[in-house]
């Protein structure tokens, strides 16, 4: 059996398209980008807070209708650091490394959110640290109007 040659094709190529966030996902990138909030959804039967808002609630199956005020401030749950450079299929550049990557509880929710996290030698990232949201100076009304999360205690 011969050795297969290794074809790399390279391409430069725009690809945009859009889709529905649907009427959660709207009310959850309204309030992100006129108000600077950060809203999840409660369900009416146990209570559960989930950020971002879901239509039914994965314990109860029963419609959450009660968007509520969450944050901005929330803990750590947990956390990666990537190390490892990739290209990043929101810029089609290498992405910078290493960066935080973290899973946030919102104070008054339930339910851990996923975003970047800022490393700093002075406030490490670490499981039950405090965070508080870095947002853009534009709000766009996408989950980038959060540039990453800062580590504040
Ligand atoms: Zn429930």
């Amino acid at each position: 059996m011969g050795r297969a040659d290794h074809l790399i094709i390279s391409s430069d190529q725009a690809q945009p398209f859009n889709y529905a966030v649907g009427l959660h996902g709207s009310k959850f990138f309204q309030e992100l980008k006129e108000n600077r909030r950060i809203v999840g959804i409660k369900c009416p039967k146990c209570g559960k807070v989930y950020v971002p808002p879901r239509k039914v609630c994965g314990g109860c199956f029963c419609e959450n209708t009660e968007f509520v005020e969450v944050g901005p401030q929330g803990t750590i749950g947990t956390y990666t650091i990537v190390r490892y450079a990739f290209i990043d299929p929101e810029t089609g550049k290498q992405k910078p490394v290493p960066y935080g990557y973290g899973f946030i509880r919102f104070d008054g929710a339930d339910t851990l959110f996923q975003h970047f996290v800022e490393l700093s030698d002075a406030r490490p990232i670490r499981i039950g640290a405090r965070v508080a949201p870095v947002f853009a100076e534009e709000m766009k009304g996408t989950i980038r109007d959060i540039l990453y999360f800062r580590v504040i205690d």
